[in-house]
């Protein structure tokens, strides 16, 4: 995405609905699917896209924390407040872009259609190129007919009866021009019938069945189990020894453990976030942390462990991947680790950025026996399931 200024193609995602229809207690847009909010899901289909100059997306008024958090890190997305309608909000939208002179084409697009391949961006632009707007359809493939009361009607001729879908591709000014001439009272359907009402022509390109709207408790768990069709489950297991010295700090998990010896090592020696580094490298079967960080590198001389865990989690995501558990285990005679089990958790959710529900951290002792039982020495396991996509 080339964060310009000016023309070029504009997103905009509409995610100012307040239905709860789909359970949760909060609006659908920032419900999870795969563990990933609806919002997340969509804007990450835009941002993909090469085409895409800038993302707008706007949320109900109130919403702007909800949507902040959903959106998390994607900090380029622009976030501004509609209004009371879908129309009110996309016109809010609009405006915001003639207000800062960019003009060009706009995508408008609803959050609660969060799969959008980028076979569909290009058939929508590639249009566009030759009419002022343009929209995604589907042929109807079920038999329609009237009914009323729990009785069947007549059947209604499906020939040229075509399912809408978004996004909408417009020329900016075409669709501001005839949102501004819409009458205030009415409501539109969509911005394509705002667009032919004002006298401007819409193609239509092929849509995609992926793109259908995400609305009833249902239709998550269908996209659940897509998504989980779509992936693997990945194990790693990671293992690692440091040597318990006087003069050292005892760091375990990313946390500063009081005690009166620390472990020793190139790094900060964290051996608990090193053996889920291991566990997650070997999940992705991307080889150990020596390899991404050679001890014989002076660079790595004292370095916070939780570097390496940052590296194996963006790795992970940059595989399109999520992190599903961790679990790691310390084994040691001293200190006690249960008292800092909250702490611990909290700072691998935290670092690896999951629910601290999907961290688990363990400990034991060897009832004195061998190097940890002796204190001579601190060793952990930890074991990583993660979802990778299928290659094929
Ligand atoms: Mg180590």
């Amino acid at each position: 995405m080339r964060p310009t200024m000016g023309s070029g193609v504009t997103a905009i995602i509409v995610a100012a609905g307040s239905g709860q229809r789909a359970g949760g207690g909060v609006p659908k847009q920032f419900r999870p699917i795969a563990g990933k909010p609806v919002l997340a899901h969509a804007f990450d289909a835009m941002a993909a896209s090469r085409a895409i100059d800038r993302i707008l997306v706007v949320v109900g008024d109130g919403q702007q924390d909800a949507a902040r958090q959903a959106l998390q890190d994607r900090t380029s997305a622009a976030l501004i407040v509609g209004g009371a309608t879908r129309r009110e909000s996309v016109l809010a939208a609009l405006e915001y872009l003639v207000d800062r002179g960019i003009d060009g084409s706009v995508l408008i697009h609803d959050a609660a259609r969060p799969f959008l391949a980028p076979v569909v961006i290009d058939r929508l632009l590639t249009a566009l190129k030759d009419t002022s707007g343009a929209i995604p359809v589907l042929a109807v493939a079920d038999t329609l007919a009237r009914g009323h009361e729990g009785v069947l009607g007549d059947v209604v001729d499906r020939s040229g009866v075509l399912r809408v879908q978004t996004p909408q591709a417009f020329a900016i000014n075409v669709i501001l021009d005839a949102h501004r001439r819409w009458p205030a009272d009415r409501e539109a359907t969509d911005d394509a019938q705002m667009a032919r009402a004002a006298g401007h022509a819409v193609a239509t390109v092929e849509g995609d069945a992926m793109l259908d709207k995400i609305t009833t408790v249902a239709d998550f768990h269908a996209a659940e189990a897509r998504i989980a069709a779509a992936m693997s489950v990945r194990t790693g297991f990671g293992y690692d020894v440091h040597r318990l010295v006087e003069k050292e700090s005892l760091w375990l998990c990313g946390v500063l453990v009081p005690h009166d010896k620390g472990l020793s090592g190139h790094s900060d020696a964290d051996v608990a976030l090193h053996a889920v580094v291991d566990a997650m490298l070997g999940a992705l079967a991307e080889g150990d942390i020596g390899a991404h960080f050679p001890p014989s590198d002076p660079k790595w001389r004292g370095a916070a462990s939780a570097r390496f865990l940052e590296f194996a989690r963006d790795r992970v995501t940059a595989r399109g991947g999520t992190i599903s558990h961790v679990d790691v285990t310390i084994v040691c005679e001293a200190p006690k680790i249960g008292p800092h089990r909250d702490a611990m958790r909290a700072r691998l959710a935290e670092l690896l950025k999951i629910a601290p529900d999907r961290v688990s951290v363990k400990a034991t002792t060897t009832e004195r026996l061998g190097f940890a039982g002796r204190g001579e020495g601190i060793a952990a396991q930890a074991v990583a399931t993660l979802n990778l996509p299928n290659l094929d």
